[in-house]
């Protein structure tokens, strides 16, 4: 949580306010080069045994060239940096902007990123100027790992039964503005005539500048009012916001005064500042792929890598020297192939060779900056050092010049020391009545016959080398033989579910272009085969352990597609029955909601891991299925867990099919291991996502995509030192989509600070609500979820009351006094509190709670923020013919106005909000009806018309989906109308209808804990 190296992203509203114009130009300083040490708040770091550590070694942990790291250059830019370059608008954190400034003097752009750099032999290459420490500092801190790690994950549809089932809530919303038991006496407003806008809006990133708060201005009670209290120097404590793993910019104090960096002067930033940007694709975690469009046969492969290159020009072709300021795809960074002899590590620590490691007497020996360890250099690695003890071969090595790169991994990295074969898609179809009677089943395997021909594939290879089976199955399993030599597919049943086995070796796993025919043959019969079906049973576990054991027999990794609709009741292994218990909530059993119903899953999950084997499931269920348990295995495998309830062709399919075009053309990796290495002081006690762990480093994931994020917590619990900073090394073997085995490396150097200050002005709130949702989300299996909710507020009010305490000056008690980046801090963690798994609403389901629960387990920062607080974007409010995304306002309904229209999207759900008094015009053009009473209440799709609202309204629809790795169905709710409670629910400001404060009341509630803290 104290990485700050990225620029500060969506603002999901930098709505200045009215009294307040100087809102964008606030300054912003924050950048100052301290990164600190996680505060070490009580409860939350809990013991971990056993990180393998060596002893500390003193300091000796140089990096590798000869400036000071991080701490020093960061000081020198503490300058204040105008705020708007930052461009708080930039949801996707991306390539240009961050690209551009963190380009130095001196750089050459660099090309092609698979350029296979590493191989080259290690001649003496001329070398320009000698890279300043700067570049390097620089360059690392660009790195994909910070306190989250790797990927991120999605969300899906609405998270709601059928909207209908919200007639029965009734009852007005309340007036958001009330706050019943908090005294207003302890106020000490603030008036608007000091230019304070009242409560500043959760910017997501934009620190305002504001550093105290007004009540609201809509006349409600005052607030106590928060006095950020503005340290000398301080201004903006730097981002708020981090999206760890996207590929940020390097921190600016990583860079000397002199270097291009803009400083306070500077020119103002390439375009993405103050508006939000235009509509760019999300670059996705370092692993997998930019969020683009949604795939389509259109455009098959939007997950082209475009990550490192600017756009426009074309890319160059791969010069000799790498650009120390490029940033490598994430799709596909730099491949390193040091041959037989594999990547070079520390002996001791085991470390991957990177841009730290020192190379000593002359270029014959490294010291290992994670464990200080001296290592020989082996003969057909060395190189000479320049004068100032710099390999002259660095910038021609990604290993010593990138954050992040890959290694081709040798023999010795495989199991069993024998090369993986190609990865398998086994594709498994629910054929019972249910997935007969909707449809579903005619669907999939329509979409199938052209969706195989998109399967992942590496490079520029001309076709994927994943190969393909396929199972039905109801109570009983299906297998099908389609060898390309057979002229119609064979079906072998077993109904042995007890004890499961795959009937058939070859002819199940197939290459799509040679048993095409057959393939097409099976998907068009499927349908047929069982349009008459009676089977309502279904079995589950036997399913996957079929998938499994066919990937066992076939030697390889893979993935399992798990269409399914119901609770498993059929007699099998992992049979369950309906144990959904509504009266379980708020009482102390209600954590046996969120927990499998068996072990038997969990069993079957680790099973699945140590064959590389990872499950996508997708539910389709009409009731309740218990997803609590059926995630088990997605979960622990690194899969993805999809849910369309009460699906209908009709209305969900697009949902569906653009859902699972993604999903199956992503790119994955398989079968992999991550470790996270640090140096002396710091250590990872702790990781949050879809994976499986069997000790207390490893993190195995049977697969892996760019839709995932591993979370990690650190804890210093040594000495670190200012000087040196602290590195993170993350390394994560894995299996590609073509089978070959790689180690990507990412490295990352933080600043250290020593002052409490410093700390609090570079945290990044939206990385804490991300590990701080996580950690209470994990919470709700062993503890009450009041315990959980209590635990959380305890937390906050701690940090904040040690901010108080040792930093504030002083200040009447009647003051709420946050630091300044942490003002948003409450109003984040009270959506937390309220959010459907710590405190549901009536229309909630159990499965609803447990589905989001694994979804935003692995959330990435930007997807935490925007699911927790939803972005409320009014259409009509600026001029039409401005092509920026509309600046998004507070999730209150005081911010409605019913003249307007407005999108609300929260990265599952999206909805259009019709006020009662919108012009007639607006809805001819939008809706085609002559009147408000005319539109149809939720609607899913807005006509195709030829007017610029309309076409202006459909592409930010259509933008806003392509940012989200799931895709959002479209709700079309009219003021007043009974769905708008479902819409509602998402105005997260207000109280809500379960019982959640209102930002106001929790504000008050919080100063109230802060206060008792410190008497
Ligand atoms: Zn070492």
């Amino acid at each position: 949580m104290n990485v700050n190296q990225s620029i500060p992203p969506v603002p999901p509203f930098g709505q200045p306010q009215p009294v307040y114009p100087g809102y964008h130009q606030s300054s912003y300083s924050g950048q100052s080069g301290s990164t600190a040490p996680a505060i070490p708040y009580g409860a939350y770091n809990g013991p971990v045994p056993g990180y393998q550590q060596t002893p500390p070694q003193g300091i000796s942990r140089a990096p590798p060239s000869s400036g000071a790291p991080p701490a020093s250059t960061a000081q020198a830019a503490c300058g204040q940096v105008a705020y708007g370059q930052f461009g708080q608008g930039d949801v996707q954190n991306g390539p240009s902007s961050a690209v551009q400034m963190q380009r130095l003097p001196g750089s050459q752009p660099f090309g092609s990123t698979l350029a296979p750099v590493g191989s080259q032999p290690a001649v003496l290459q001329p070398y320009g100027p000698p890279p300043t420490s700067a570049q390097v500092t620089a360059q690392l801190a660009g790195m994909q790992i910070s306190s989250a790690v790797v990927p991120a994950p999605p969300s899906s549809g609405l998270g709601y039964g059928p909207p209908t089932s919200l007639a029965s809530a009734s009852g007005s919303f309340p007036n958001s503005g009330l706050y019943g038991s908090y005294p207003q006496g302890q106020a000490s407003p603030v008036s608007q005539a000091q230019g304070h806008p009242g409560i500043q809006t959760p910017q997501r990133s934009a620190p305002s500048q504001a550093s105290s708060f007004t009540p609201p201005a809509s006349g409600g009670p005052r607030l106590p009012s928060m006095t950020g209290p503005l340290l000398p120097g301080q201004g903006f404590g730097g981002p708020s916001v981090s999206q760890p793993n996207h590929v940020s910019s390097p921190p600016p104090q990583a860079l000397p005064p002199g270097t291009q960096m803009t400083g306070p002067l500077g020119p103002p930033p390439p375009m993405h500042s103050l508006q939000q940007p235009g509509y760019q694709p999300q670059q996705n975690g370092s692993f997998g792929s930019a969020r683009g469009p949604q795939p389509n046969y259109g455009s098959p492969y939007p997950a082209a890598p475009t990550f490192g290159s600017q756009p426009g020009p074309p890319q160059p072709l791969p010069p000799k020297r790498l650009d120390p300021d490029a940033i490598p795809s994430p799709a596909s960074p730099y491949v390193v192939d040091h041959g037989e002899s594999g990547p070079l590590r520390c002996n001791r620590c085991k470390a991957y060779m990177c841009p730290f490691m020192q190379f000593i007497e002359g270029g014959r020996r490294f010291q290992c900056c994670f464990c200080s360890c001296i290592n020989d250099v082996p003969p057909q690695y060395f190189q000479h050092l320049d004068h100032t003890g710099k390999r002259v071969d660095a910038y021609d090595r990604p290993e010593l010049s990138l954050g992040s790169y890959e290694f081709l991994a040798t023999v010795d990295y495989c199991k069993n020391n024998k090369f993986p074969s190609p990865p398998a898609f086994i594709f498994m179809i629910d054929v019972s009545y249910n997935a007969i009677r909707t449809g579903l089943v005619r669907l999939l395997c329509e979409e199938l016959k052209s969706l195989l021909d998109f399967l992942p594939r590496e490079g520029g290879a001309e076709e994927s080398a994943i190969r393909v089976g396929f199972v039905t199955y109801n109570k009983v399993l299906h297998f099908y033989n389609v060898k390309s030599s057979l002229a119609q597919p064979q079906m072998m049943v077993v109904s042995d579910v007890a004890d499961m086995f795959v009937p058939l070796l070859d002819g199940f796993l197939v290459n799509v272009n040679e048993s095409r025919a057959v393939i097409t043959s099976l998907l068009d019969q499927i349908p047929e085969m069982f349009a008459d079906t009676r089977e309502t049973e279904t079995v589950f576990v036997p399913v996957i352990q079929a998938g499994m054991e066919a990937l066992k027999a076939a030697e390889c990794a893979g993935k399992l597609f798990l269409f399914h609709t119901s609770l498993p009741i059929a007699e099998a292994p992992g049979k369950l029955k309906n144990r959904d218990d509504r009266k379980l909530i708020n009482t102390d059993k209600e954590k046996t909601l969120f927990q499998p119903q068996t072990g038997a899953y969990q069993t079957l999950a680790k099973e699945c891991v140590a064959q590389g084997c990872c499950i996508d499931l997708f539910l389709f269920p009409n009731q309740y299925v218990d997803v609590a348990t059926l995630s088990v295995v997605p979960q622990l495998t690194g899969g993805s867990v999809y849910k369309y309830a009460c699906f209908q062709v009709e209305n969900d399919q697009e949902r569906f099919l653009s859902d699972l075009r993604r999903d199956v053309q992503k790119v994955v990796g398989f079968d992999a291991v991550m470790r996270v290495r640090t140096s002396t002081g710091i250590r990872a006690v702790d990781f949050f996502g879809a994976f499986y762990m069997s000790n207390t480093t490893d993190v195995e994931l049977a697969g892996l995509d760019g839709d995932k994020t591993v979370t990690v917590e650190f804890k210093h619990d040594d000495r670190l030192n200012e000087e040196s900073g602290a590195l993170l090394q993350c390394a994560l073997l894995y299996t590609s989509c073509a089978g070959q085995r790689r180690l990507r490396i990412h490295n990352l150097a933080l600043n250290c600070c020593t002052q409490l200050a410093d700390l609090y002005r570079n945290c990044e709130t939206d990385t804490l609500i991300n590990y701080m949702a996580k950690f209470a989300y994990r919470g709700v299996l062993n503890s009450p979820v009041k315990a959980v909710r209590d635990t959380l507020i305890t937390q906050c009010a701690q940090i904040l009351a040690c901010y108080r305490k040792n930093c504030a000056s002083p200040s009447s008690a009647g003051q709420l006094i946050l630091p300044e980046c942490m003002k948003l801090l409450p109003v984040y963690l009270n959506c937390v509190l309220k959010s459907d798994v710590l405190q549901p609403g009536a229309e909630v389901t159990t499965d609803d709670r447990a589905y989001v629960r694994q979804l935003v387990t692995s959330m990435d920062v930007a997807e935490t923020n925007v699911f927790f607080y939803p972005r409320l974007l009014p259409l009509t409010k600026s001029p039409i013919e401005s092509t920026t995304e509309p600046t998004a306002v507070r999730a209150s309904e005081e911010r409605l106005s019913n003249g307007d229209i407005y999108l609300l999207e929260n990265g599952l759900n999206l909805f259009l909000w019709v006020g009662a008094s919108v012009q007639q015009g607006v809805v001819q053009s939008l809706f085609s009806v002559s009147s408000f009473s005319q539109i149809t209440s939720g609607l899913s799709v807005l006509p195709v018309l030829d007017n610029p609202l309309s076409k202006k309204v459909r592409g930010l629809i259509d933008s806003l989906r392509a940012q989200r790795s799931r895709y959002m169905k479209l709700i079309v709710v009219k003021q007043e109308d009974k769905l708008e409670m479902l819409f509602k629910h998402f105005l997260v400001e207000d109280k809500s209808l379960s019982g959640g404060a209102s930002y106001v009341d929790f504000l008050c509630h919080m100063h109230k804990e802060i206060r008792q803290l410190l008497s």
